[in-house]
């Protein structure tokens, strides 16, 4: 029978009702006296990391589950970490980069009802991830609802209802159906994990609205070393009186800082040279572009990459080498 560790960080699958509305009060030790027959499954030991709603979760705590899972990860076959679902997308984006190709199954879950209230995707999510973390499915992943996601690719699209994550721009890696893991793709991984553990979190986000104050773009590439733009379509930056937002990409580029244009738009990804509003971006050094791949994805590889590299020719490299199937497009085209 596999060793799986459960390690807690808490989310709504450990709240409780308190007069302030839920709060993570449960510990891992909890969770698992609510699904007695895992024992059939596998042989679990569990530990308390944090217990924090995710949005109190921040990229040191990533650092802190990467150790976590580093220090005991001789001694078990596979780790299972719950986690709040608001945030959960990041933070499988960034153990995706922090902990590469890792033969054992990392999963992360969660659920969008305490495993107290009488309906819940707590108990059968967590059953759910330990029958992953059992198998033979390497690599980082999310487990929700029956659906297996790659960890680079899952978003969170819903906010109230058990089918709360997508796999973005990737197929499903397998679904779970009446308790048996249905594989579907296996990702590569090699006899050793490579672990990392430095991040450098110079990096902000801005979507831009129609009208967006340019301001904000200066403001922001002032105060971080990289930005992040969701703008529109398949991407471009607005150009309007009183605003040139192109202009002053590439001031703040020359200055050696890096801007990552992206979309708002879920599906599909961005295609800048299709538009004049993004193609004159195209070839300007120190501006990239996010293709196919997640705004957490991006989040994530970016810290992950300037936590490594400083130069701009480095930095995108990197950005554009292939981390976990996070980018297919056009690297792999
Ligand atoms: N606010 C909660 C959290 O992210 C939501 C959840 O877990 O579903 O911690």
């Amino acid at each position: 029978m596999k060793k799986i560790l459960l390690i807690g960080t808490g989310g709504t699958i450990a709240s409780q009702v308190t007069e302030d509305g839920l709060a993570p009060e449960l510990t891992s030790e909890q969770l698992l006296a609510h699904i007695p027959a895992i024992s059939q499954i596998c042989q679990v030991e569990s530990l308390q990391l944090l217990n924090l709603d995710s949005t109190n979760i921040a990229p040191a705590h990533w650092l802190r589950m990467v150790r976590c899972i580093r220090d005991h990860y001789n001694a078990y076959d596979g780790f299972v970490l719950t986690h709040g679902t608001d945030t959960m997308a990041y933070t499988a984006a960034a153990l995706s980069y922090l902990i590469q190709n890792s033969p054992k199954p990392i999963v992360l879950t969660g659920a969008q009802k305490p495993i107290g209230f009488d309906v819940t995707d707590s108990k059968a999510n967590l059953t759910d991830a330990f029958r992953v973390a059992s198998s033979d499915m390497p690599g980082v992943s999310l487990v929700f609802n029956g659906k297996v996601i790659l960890g680079t690719r899952a978003q969170k699209i819903r906010s109230k209802s058990f089918e709360a994550f997508s796999s973005i721009n990737y197929p499903f890696l397998g679904v779970l159906r009446d308790g048996v893991l249905l594989p579907y793709i296996r990702q590569d991984c090699r006899d050793r994990p490579c672990f990392s553990d430095q991040l450098d979190t110079s990096v902000a986000l801005l979507k831009l609205i129609p009208g967006t104050d340019q301001a904000l773009l200066d403001y922001l590439l002032e105060r971080n070393d990289a930005l992040i733009i969701e703008s529109f379509g398949v991407g471009g930056l607005p150009d309007y009186e009183g605003a040139d937002f192109c202009g002053s990409v590439c001031r703040w580029t020359e200055k050696g800082k890096l801007v990552v244009l992206t979309t708002q738009v879920q599906n599909e990804g961005s295609d800048l040279g299709v538009y004049h509003v993004g193609h004159r971006l195209k070839d300007v050094p120190g501006v990239l572009e996010a293709f196919d791949m997640t705004t957490e994805a991006v989040t994530a590889k970016l810290m992950w990459i300037m936590g490594k590299m400083r130069t701009q020719t480095e930095i995108q490299r990197l950005f554009y080498t292939p981390v976990a199937h996070d980018i297919l497009w056009p690297a792999e085209e």
